[in-house]
């Protein structure tokens, strides 16, 4: 195998083959791959799955607890988590650049890997396009990703009045370590994305029996997005109290050096739930054993319907609103 990847590493013959063969099929090795067909004939009843896709163009490429291959699996298989499914199977589709290092694809490959065992899930069916220098920046993933619901009727519809609203762990740390990183900035504690695979933390609230009324990762917007999207689609308030939000001192640190919000920052590993009050202390319990920072922010009211309202501990109130404007591009 060559050191760099050329054109004719896509060229639908012996090199393209040689590039799958000793890069793609050797980490993502399975039965339903190898038979190596147009498509993939999946073993999952039809009337209980979901289905999503995510593209990455993360840059840079490798960045502190994570690299694009993490995230093109994190992504896709935490959307599936979202809906309370376990992730089953993913396609993979890598756009590169032509000189892109081979040993670079493959840390990148291997990463997936290892995520992807996290998830218990699969690669069945891939495409690789390689296209001249300066066509494409580096390396695109596409992922799309089909899961098995093992919780039914999770959606952002289900919000009512007296529910309570859970951060999985501290916010704002993959658009903060992001930003960082392609800025060159090196802080004296090391920031690093959240950057993880959901799906054991939601297989573990519904081991235990929590009734999760809405579950979303909080993405690109960060969680002010995630909260308004409810606010707005099951017409409640979602009141908030500001000092509850978990927010790590190297991201505050990242937020007053740049005039960003934390509430805004996007997340990779961290998701947010709505759950009736009786779930609350087993949610947090469990959510707790994987990341300490794991509690209740606020409430379902209906105080004013489709806002958040952020209370501050001396009593101000404030509208948090959908962020708007350049944030930063290319995160994910
Ligand atoms: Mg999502």
């Amino acid at each position: 195998m060559n050191k760099t990847i050329t054109i004719a590493h896509g060229n639908g013959g012996e090199e393209n083959n040689e590039l799958i063969t000793s890069i793609f099929y050797k980490h993502f090795k399975n039965d339903i791959l190898s038979k190596s067909e147009d498509a993939a004939v999946l073993g999952v009843p039809h009337d209980s799955i979901v289905m999503t896709t995510d593209s990455f163009t993360v840059s840079p490429l490798f960045f502190p607890g994570g690299d694009i291959g993490k995230l093109a699996v994190c992504g896709t298989c935490n959307d599936i988590a979202m809906m309370g499914a376990q992730p089953k199977y993913l396609t993979c589709s890598v756009i590169i650049e032509e000189g892109f290092s081979t040993r670079e694809l493959e840390k990148i490959v291997r990463s997936m890997k290892k995520e992807l065992e996290l998830n218990n899930a699969m690669i069945v069916s891939g495409d690789t396009k390689v296209v001249p220098k300066g066509s494409v920046d580096k390396l695109f993933i596409n992922t799309t990703g089909i899961g098995e619901i093992m919780q039914p009727g999770i959606s952002a519809h289900n919000l009512k009045e007296g529910m309570r609203v859970i951060v999985s762990r501290d916010i704002g740390r993959h658009g903060a370590a992001i930003f960082a990183a392609r800025e060159g900035i090196t802080l004296e504690s090391s920031l690093e994305t959240d950057c993880a695979s959901l799906y054991p933390q939601v297989k573990a609230l519904i081991d235990v029996g929590v009734k999760i009324v809405a579950m979303r990762d909080a993405t690109r917007g960060g969680v002010a997005a995630v909260l308004n999207e409810w606010a707005k689609t099951s017409e409640v308030c979602i009141e908030i109290e500001e000092e509850k939000i978990p927010v790590s001192e190297e991201v505050r640190g990242i937020c007053e050096m740049l005039g960003f919000e934390a509430v805004n920052l996007a997340n990779e590993g961290t998701f947010v739930l709505a759950i009736l009050p009786e779930d609350e202390h087993k949610a947090i319990e469990v959510l707790q054993q994987f990341n300490t920072d794991a509690t209740a922010i606020g409430t379902v009211t209906h105080q004013h319907d489709g806002k958040v309202i952020l209370n501050s501990s001396w009593g101000t109130k404030r509208f948090l609103d959908l962020p708007t404007g350049e944030l930063l591009p290319r995160i994910c």
